[in-house]
């Protein structure tokens, strides 16, 4: 662990540098601006929760929301140690919603807008878990994107990239029409993490060894995409 922090930390630093080389200039580098660079902005997204638990695992049931929070609070480690200005829509196992009455749903995708909004960030990373019942083989990571974000599109293919690695796969990152990557104008990701209508994958991310390979092949395809 302790080396790859260092390493995260060295990769953050060669991106920094690189994207304030592009942005400012080697001439204004020096400047007193260049010296206090705003950070990148990246917010994390974990999908579901409260009363809304996603899917559910069909081995024992897991759900979906703890999942993708355990992965987000990964997430976030890795993205702030290499210097990001982390931002979490979901900080715990509750809903934005408020109380769980009719339209709770709504409300709950338009806090998550607001935040977004807010934030002006430099990416948005939504994080998911699939369901697929028709065909409980399909396993593997799986990226969505919104058509015409370009930069969100390059950033689905350098993270699809790394969660093929992970699980021996060939897929490509989809198009995909959902909320939270139509609510906001930002480079904007789904990442499904894994299916949890197959058995192999829920028993992989019930793991903490398994999250964190999913959590550093989503935060490496960052830092690839912004390099
Ligand atoms: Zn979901």
């Amino acid at each position: 662990m302790y080396v790859f922090r260092k390493s995260v930390l060295w990769a953050g630093a060669v991106v920094f540098a690189a994207v304030l080389a592009l942005c400012f200039g080697l001439a204004s580098y020096s400047s007193a601006r260049a010296s206090a660079p705003v950070p990148f902005t990246v917010v994390l997204d974990a999908g579901h929760g409260g009363v809304d638990p996603g899917v559910l695992g069909v081995n024992t049931g897991t759900k979906e929301s703890d999942i993708n929070l355990a992965i987000v609070k990964l997430l976030e480690e890795y993205f702030s140690e290499a210097g990001f200005r982390v931002v979490l829509t979901r900080k715990n196992e509750g809903g934005l919603y408020g109380l769980p009455t009719p339209g709770y749903k709504r409300r709950d995708m338009e806090k998550r807008r607001d935040v977004i909004l807010k934030n002006e960030p430099t990416a948005v990373i939504s994080v998911h878990q699939n369901n697929f019942v028709s065909d409980r083989t399909r396993r593997g990571g799986q990226v969505f994107f919104r058509d015409g974000d370009a930069a969100g599109t390059a950033l689905a293919h350098s993270v699809q990239d790394r969660l093929n690695g992970l699980c021996g796969k060939e897929l490509s990152p989809l198009r995909g029409d959902y909320y939270m990557l139509n609510c906001s104008a930002y480079p904007s990701v789904i990442v499904e993490c894994g299916f949890l209508s197959n058995a192999q994958d829920e028993a992989l991310l019930v793991t903490q060894e398994y999250r964190q390979k999913v959590a550093r092949a989503i935060f490496e395809g960052t830092l690839a995409w912004l390099s």
